[in-house]
């Protein structure tokens, strides 16, 4: 093992042959029954919805009108109305200029994706194993920013596919491999070793995620160490894991600032280095967080100008620094009380965001946190979201319940129609699955509202 930790596995991925190696002996260990994929692709008319609804999100379509659903129908039931086979792309642009939606830049783009989009319809013939070849990922991935790639394959499990979706576990693996190198945001080369993982073992693809995935803590059976902040104390791969022996070497917070990535910067380190910079004066008890914001608390622009070179860098820190003392977040193993818990959890990192999230919170039986799932980012024009995505993650993770949230970036945490038609629609698919709903926070500014609390559920 020590031979191979020697060698640099995943810088390219002409190395995989050691990566199946490492992969076969750390990760088949608890080899128990995996949630089981029952490929069951939806309709053309379904799928294309999905893949709308992501597209609009990704490219902020449309941008200049509140667009309802009614405005947006002619477009979700575009592929009603063209040949999928012939359609050139002309016709696409007049159907969709038809519309009178869309300005005519975002004409354009939205024509060039749903020509991939069509594409990939044609090549595959929609069968399930050939939608997520490398080769077609890569066609998938081409319609969108980088930066939603992930949320694509996380779309694509949600159609039942066999396919590499969770961030976390490639999030591990390179921990595991690279120790503290940034990783990289795009996720083609784990798809890539998972398949070929899987392909060697003759064993689904996610069945590869989930063992990796299990030391994220996303497995719900055994909370793994490795999450945002890992605990690398209790970890079993620990002797092995690159991560943990650099521990001793903190990441530069200077080298931290300029990756925008603050993950591995203790918050000791950020105060030690604020405190010169700031030219605050030594005092006792400045180790603490809330100590040092308290002294800069109301400082004007000119005073902050005045006392530090960097502004802006010490800005950053600093809005760091407050993320952090703000946080009251559960731990996996909490136990959620009341929607008050919830709300403190979650509350810093929704309040001011400018876009609709809307989360699910897993719970197991003794309604003790287990994990959080994204569903959806963004405006969507057709619901909020569908029960289908929310109870895949509480199925594949055996969940004994679940909580849903979402924010108003308005501010005002009042539910509206549409909110209250999604729990009700939650709530029934849970029932069926024996996954009760628990509440539906809407989280506002400084306010929330809960469902359960209003006595709505
Ligand atoms: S040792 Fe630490 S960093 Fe490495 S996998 Fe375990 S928890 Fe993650």
């Amino acid at each position: 093992m020590d031979r191979l930790l020697k060698t640099d596995h995943l810088t390219t991925l002409c190395n995989m042959n050691s990566d199946l190696h490492l992969f076969d002996q750390l990760f088949e260990e608890g080899n128990e029954e995996s949630f089981q994929l029952a490929p069951s692709l939806p309709s053309l008319q379904e799928l294309f919805a999905d893949w709308l609804d992501l597209f609009l999100q990704a490219w902020k379509l449309p941008t200049h009108v509140a667009a309802r659903w009614e405005e947006l129908r002619g477009l979700y039931s575009l592929t009603e109305r063209i040949s999928l086979q012939y359609c050139r792309s002309d016709q696409l642009e007049r159907e969709l200029r038809q519309l009178g939606v869309f300005e005519e830049r975002e004409v354009k783009r939205l024509t060039d994706g749903l020509q991939v989009f069509l594409k990939i319809v044609r090549s595959s013939e929609l069968q399930p194993i050939r939608l997520c070849t490398l080769e077609m990922l890569e066609l998938w991935w081409q319609a969108l920013p980088e930066a939603f790639a992930w949320d694509q394959l996380k779309l694509m499990r949600s159609w039942g596919l066999d396919v590499a979706w969770r961030k976390e576990a490639w999030r591990v693996w390179w921990r595991f491999q690279q120790g503290k190198q940034t990783v990289p945001e795009h996720p083609r080369q784990w798809v890539s070793l998972c398949q070929q993982v899987a392909l060697k073992r003759g064993c689904q693809i996610t069945k590869v995620e989930e063992q990796v995935a299990r030391w994220a803590g996303v497995h719900l059976r055994q909370e793994g160490p490795c999450q945002t902040s890992p605990n690398c104390a209790t970890c079993r791969i620990q002797a092995h894991c690159r991560w943990a022996q650099e521990e001793t070497a903190p990441i530069d917070v200077e080298l931290a600032w300029q990756a925008q990535d603050f993950q591995g910067v203790s918050t000791q380190q950020l105060i030690e280095t604020l405190i010169p910079t700031l030219n605050l004066p030594e005092e006792s008890g400045q180790t603490k967080e809330g100590n040092l914001l308290r002294r800069v608390e109301g400082w004007s622009v000119q005073q902050w100008q005045q006392q530090s070179e960097n502004a802006f860098r010490e800005t950053q820190l600093l809005l760091e620094l407050c993320r952090r003392h703000g946080e009251e977040r559960l731990q996996p193993g909490e136990t959620f009380h009341n929607s008050g818990d919830l709300f403190r959890h979650f509350r810093h990192r929704l309040r001011l965001l400018k876009q609709k999230v809307f989360l699910v919170v897993l719970l197991d039986n003794k309604h003790r946190y287990l994990g959080e799932q994204l569903i959806t980012q963004g405006l969507l024009n057709r619901s909020l979201v569908h029960p289908r995505e929310v109870l895949a993650q509480a199925v594949e993770q055996r969940a004994a319940a679940l909580v849903c949230l979402h924010n108003h970036p308005s501010g005002d945490p009042q539910p509206s129609s549409e909110d209250h038609k999604v729990t009700q629609r939650l709530k029934e698919s849970g029932q069926l699955l024996g996954i009760p709903l628990l509440d539906h926070l809407v989280i506002g500014e400084e306010r929330y509202v809960s469902f359960a609390d209003e006595d709505w559920l």
